[in-house]
């Protein structure tokens, strides 16, 4: 087991051969010579180097949270402290993966929301982060300064079935003063038994979240949680939003415009805001959509650099000089984002009525089917709105000027020619319909050549 020798002096010694494929920029400038935390790019780019979570984040299912914990647990490094802390309804195990030996004490629960699982791999490569850096004088600070409690996956049987609820059907987090629910009983009792300085609450968002105008997918949401009703500004929501600045502000370089927060309203039923009011003020943050096919691993990377710095910033301090104004002046969300508009494209819907022109929003949902105990991704597209949609924005633009959309025809195929039938069909363009479409270039002779094809699951 080689642990990665501090680089000193510029020169690197015997052994730096793995940074090798880092670069130059981590091998010479992360943590060399002085204490002080790696900056937000430099993260990102231990993330692209060091990495152990799995591409696909709704495929990381409890067998994989299990193999992956007793990993840790076997290996036996004191850095990494593995501890059972209960179970979900269904008897799934629920832990808590600790690190560091500080008098400030943090809490981190992932996919209370089952179907939310960004974080989850995100907590997998933190732990890597630690393990691989814990000699490092930056990362050795802030295991003397914190004790950090992590939960990977709090609603395990809810993400088993890639729901949101757990399986009595109750949200767990709106169950923080009934507490029915086995995992809303576990958090809450770690809470008391832990009294964390701070909560980290993470989850996942709708991909309609947008934020700013126009408006762009929401990449990463933030909340500093209230704990009453007047929204009151104790030192704990002073805290939060100087950490929500600090997250702001690492992430920016990466997902500019993207970033944004949410009314402080207070739920008095979620557990954000009874932590809170039990004396842990929580920072939500949310992850949403990003403009790419697969989107994890930009997402996971976002999750992970935001976590392990605003961990750094409050091991070292660095939180309190944070200006709580760089929270407060973030966007608020909106919601009403589409992943795809075709913009101004000639609609033949199928339902016989005359061509018209106009914009069609498409959603799309992902969604996790199991089959032969194998578990693959689905995306969902529907068609959400058909019209003038110049006020809403679109993870993916088309322009369709010059071109028509169609009810996907069978058989058809991208560079296909074909002709478009009279009169109605049997799965015409519709608001609710799946997105089973194509989108066509006319050609001499009434001829339409297919461009591209958008379809309800794919
Ligand atoms: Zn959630």
């Amino acid at each position: 087991m080689t642990r990665r020798p501090t680089v000193r002096g510029g020169a690197a010694p015997a052994g730096a051969c793995v940074w090798i494929g880092v670069g130059i920029l981590l091998s010479a400038s992360v943590f060399a010579q002085r204490s002080s935390a790696p900056s937000p790019p430099v993260l990102a780019r231990m993330w692209d180097a060091e990495h152990v979570s799995s591409p696909v984040s709704p495929l990381v299912d409890h067998a994989e949270v299990k193999s992956r914990v007793q990993a840790i647990a076997s290996a036996g490094a004191d850095v990494l402290r593995v501890r059972e802390v209960g179970r979900s309804l269904e008897g799934r195990e629920v832990w808590d993966v600790t690190f560091g030996t500080g008098p400030f004490v943090v809490l981190m629960w992932s996919q209370m929301h089952g179907d939310e699982p960004t974080a989850t791999s995100a907590l997998f490569d933190l732990y890597e982060y630690i393990r691989r850096h814990e000699a490092e004088p930056a990362v050795r600070q802030l295991l003397s300064a914190l004790t950090v409690h992590t939960v990977p996956m709090l609603n395990p049987d809810g993400a088993e079935r890639f729901q949101r609820r757990n399986v009595q059907g109750i949200d767990v987090n709106r169950d923080a003063l009934l507490l029915q629910t086995p995992e809303g009983r576990l958090l809450k009792e770690l809470r008391d038994s832990l009294e964390p300085a701070i909560g980290f609450n993470l989850h996942n968002q709708s991909w309609r979240t947008t934020v700013g105008k126009p408006p762009k997918g929401a990449a990463i949401s933030l909340l500093s949680v209230a704990q009453d009703e007047a929204r009151s500004m104790t030192e704990g929501r002073l805290l939060t939003r100087r950490l929500g600045a600090v997250v702001r502000d690492a992430l920016e370089p990466f997902a500019l415009h993207r970033i944004g927060r949410y009314d402080d309203s207070f739920e008095v039923r979620a557990f954000g805001d009874n932590l809170t009011l039990w004396g842990t003020p929580v920072l939500l943050i949310e992850t949403g959509p990003w403009p790419e096919a697969e989107p994890d691993p930009m997402l996971i990377r976002l999750n992970y650099t935001a976590l392990i710095h605003a961990l750094h910033a409050l091991a070292d301090g660095t939180v309190h000089q944070a200006d709580p104004d760089r929270y407060d002046s973030l966007p608020e969300n909106e919601t009403g984002g589409f992943y795809t508009v075709i913009r101004n494209v000639t609609i033949v819907s199928g339902t016989g009525i005359p061509p018209f022109t106009g914009d069609v929003g498409l959603v799309a949902n992902r969604r996790v089917r199991v089959t032969d105990d194998r578990r693959a991704v689905v995306i969902l597209h529907t068609v959400e709105d058909i019209g003038d949609l110049r006020t809403a924005g679109g993870l993916f633009e088309v322009d369709g000027t010059g071109k028509v959309l169609a009810p996907l025809q069978e058989g058809a195929e991208v560079g296909s020619e074909l002709s478009l039938p009279e009169g109605a069909v049997d799965a015409p363009i519709g608001i609710g319909a799946p997105a089973e479409l194509m989108l066509l270039s006319p050609l001499p002779g009434g001829r339409y050549r297919v461009e591209r094809i958008f379809r309800g699951a794919t």
